[in-house]
């Protein structure tokens, strides 16, 4: 059993007000909150050893580069990855999707095809279309049921020996429906296609552990997990990493330069070119330990119940619709309001301090899927608590009746 009034206490943020309200943050799915232990680690790295990192043979330079990669091996060990030289620091999932399509593009050509899903985020869909039109493949759709889940026979019938990538998400931003993520690496991996996972949305709720799934690469944000902002990592199996060209060319990245020619560095380093965020890629770490410590089965396990309270309080309010209502789902809820614009509800429920996520989520194409313009996202947390699901419902309920 969590200790959440505990745990609430290590957010500094949540004892706020906003529009004299008390917080209730629900926009989880956007961002995560950072307890106190992150905030304070950040502020130690630049009061105590900012330097930067594999240049400096003095001392500060030394204690810098050693805090990044015992981060870079808290995430190795996170993940289960086999290396740590598999693990990339990013600025965050959406640069660890495009490092990796720009290495396709040199690999890639006419005819190939690229499997992504309806449910994807645009971070996830773009770069494929960017790869596709440069190389000439072509971009393949997973479609979704009424549930929002995945027509997996669909997916079934899309896969042939001119796959080359398939890339879903391991959860939908927009929906929180959990995707069948071990049968389609291994329906991908039959046909002889590589596997990226779009982990954004999964790594703030379970231990993904990319061994077992086999997947080819797993991009996520150290953001949305109780790290900082501009964080992120790439994993990538040693054999996909030394295939691909490197993202960037500068400094780090190299091993030898000469203006005839330049060699790269080994892993990691050559996908790691200027100088990262040395204190948030350190800070990422301190966040994996929090949470944990926390333990990822408590954390599932709680959220659940809020997601069950919050699904069965919401269906209370009539001419309420809830996108997604596939059985495996994460703790976030989209919903809307019979003839009443996201937007304005969203706006309502913020003077009464409840923060929500109100729009497409990025995802386009399945809010075209349902033929609306958005959806209200309330995504929650093991931070949250019932009492303001209770004040998220009243405050809709007011909203529904100021509007209507
Ligand atoms: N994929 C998914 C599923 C997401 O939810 C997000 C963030 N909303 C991203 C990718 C992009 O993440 P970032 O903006 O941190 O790069």
């Amino acid at each position: 059993m969590l200790d959440i009034q505990k745990i609430r206490a290590d957010f500094p943020i949540l004892s706020q007000t906003v529009n004299g309200k008390p917080l209730v943050y629900f926009d989880n799915g956007a961002t995560s909150q950072k307890p106190q232990v992150v905030i304070d680690a950040e502020v130690k790295y630049y009061q105590e050893i900012n330097a930067n990192i594999h240049r400096g043979v003095h001392t500060l330079s030394q204690l810098a580069t050693d805090a990044y990669e015992i981060s870079r091996g808290k995430v190795k060990e996170h993940i289960n990855a086999k290396h740590a030289h598999e693990v990339l620091f990013t600025s965050g999932t959406t640069f660890g999707i495009n490092l990796v399509t720009n290495g396709f593009a040199s690999i890639l050509k006419s005819g190939d095809e690229v499997i992504v899903s309806s449910l994807e985020h645009h971070s996830n869909i773009v770069p494929w279309q960017m790869l596709c039109e440069k190389t000439g493949a072509t971009l393949k759709v997973i479609p979704i049921n009424e549930n929002g889940e995945l027509i997996i026979e669909e997916f079934d019938a899309l896969l042939s020996e001119k796959t080359k990538v398939v890339t879903v998400n391991h959860i939908s931003n927009a929906l929180g429906i959990i995707n069948p993520i071990k049968y389609i690496i291994d329906k991908a991996h039959a046909v002889g296609a590589a596997v990226l996972i779009d982990g954004a949305q999964a790594v703030p709720h379970l231990k993904p552990d990319v061994q077992e799934l086999d997947c080819d690469f797993y991009a996520f944000s150290g953001h949305k997990m109780c790290g900082p902002t501009g964080t992120g990592i790439l994993y990538g199996k040693e054999e996909w990493l030394n295939k691909l060209p490197p993202y960037q060319g500068g400094g780090e990245m190299i091993k030898e330069v000469t203006f005839e020619k330049t060699t790269y560095a080994d892993l990691p380093h050559k996908f790691e070119a200027g100088t990262p965020n040395i204190a948030g890629g350190i800070v990422l770490g301190t966040a994996i330990d929090y949470l944990n410590n926390i333990g990822f089965e408590n954390i599932q396990e709680y959220e659940h119940e809020l997601l069950e309270y919050a699904t069965k309080r919401l269906s209370e309010i009539e001419g309420l619709r809830i996108y997604g209502t596939g059985k495996n789902k994460a703790s976030v809820i989209s919903f809307n309001i019979d003839g009443i614009h996201p937007y304005d509800v969203g706006s309502i429920i913020d003077k009464l301090g409840i923060a929500v996520r109100t729009g497409h989520h990025c995802a386009q194409p399945i809010m075209n899927f349902f033929c609306i313009p958005g959806t209200i996202r309330a995504s929650f947390s093991f931070y949250n608590t019932k009492e303001e699901i209770d004040q998220m419902v009243d405050a809709v309920k007011k909203a529904q009746t100021m509007l209507s």
